[in-house]
């Protein structure tokens, strides 16, 4: 590790697994105090008594109360807040835009957007009170490119970046800086049940799908979760003090998502 976030606090939300997960432990790593908070109640309680020494309490980012309650739980646990990792996120629904139920585009959006607005208000007077700090917005590639069939996801996953350059010019003053990271197709088991379900809509096989995704890829090959998450210790810490309101791709060049 290159970096060290000695004597920092950090909280990362949706970091019960996956990405989220692989930036707390790596947050850890470079020295910071990390709490997560996560939906899924029993990877909370897994986290929590794994020994890691990361904090973990249950929350659904998209609900107004329960961030309230996190944020209050949070405070009189640890008292500063010099880092915010906004990264729950959910795939939302694979489909043509007329056969979307608005019950998943509005999911979509409560939770990949409202998310991060209800967790950012609660953060910020916690971040101006340690005199500055670093808010790190998990967008998506689909947040600089369209993304056909998965519209209610590109949609909110561009929010995140309008929310991302706002506030960076609302908030510089504070010496709170905010930028946007935009992973590509990462490995997990996220990437296999979207592979999956998009291989069912196009007639195709999911080893067809795999291989039209890698092509698209400069690199070849996947993005792995480390890959997202030293790209977010770097964004956190000293060595990224002067950066702030971009959107860094992580995601080896994908050029297009093609027309399907
Ligand atoms: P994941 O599904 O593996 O993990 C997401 C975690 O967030 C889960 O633990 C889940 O329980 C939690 N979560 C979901 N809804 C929540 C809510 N309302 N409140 C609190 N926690 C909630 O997903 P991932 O692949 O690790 O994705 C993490 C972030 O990265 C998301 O914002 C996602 O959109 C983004 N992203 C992922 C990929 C990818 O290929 N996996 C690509 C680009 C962007």
């Amino acid at each position: 590790m290159l970096v060290s976030l000695e004597g920092l606090h950090a909280l990362v939300t949706g970091g019960g697994s996956g990405i989220g997960l692989c930036i707390a432990e790596t947050l850890q790593a470079a020295g910071a105090n990390v709490t997560i908070c996560d939906t899924d109640a029993a990877r909370v309680e897994e986290v929590a008594a794994s020994g890691r020494g990361i904090a973990a309490r249950a929350c659904d980012v998209s609900d107004g109360e329960q961030t309230t309650g996190l944020f209050r739980w949070y405070e009189s646990e640890f008292g500063k807040l010099d880092i915010l990792v906004n990264n729950a996120g959910i795939t939302g629904p694979f489909g043509a835009i007329e056969d979307l139920a608005p019950e998943d585009w509005k999911r979509t959006m409560e939770v990949n957007v409202n998310g991060i607005f209800f967790c950012t208000r609660h953060a910020v007077p916690m971040l101006k009170k340690a005199g500055g700090g670093s808010i790190v917005n998990i967008s998506s590639i689909a947040g600089r490119m369209g993304y056909p069939l998965r519209t209610p996801y590109s949609a909110s996953k561009w929010a995140v970046i309008g929310l991302t350059q706002s506030l960076a010019m609302e908030l510089g003053p504070h010496r709170i800086r905010v930028n946007a990271l935009l992973p590509g197709f990462v490995a997990g088991p996220r990437h296999e049940r979207n592979a999956e379900a998009r291989a069912a809509l196009l007639g195709i096989t999911k080893d067809e799908q795999k291989q039209n995704i890698r092509r698209r890829i400069s690199l070849g090959e996947l993005t792995q979760p480390q890959d997202v998450a030293n790209t977010a210790a770097f964004l956190v810490s000293a060595a990224g003090a002067h950066i702030t309101g971009q959107s860094l791709s992580v995601d080896g060049n994908v050029d297009t998502f093609g027309n399907r």
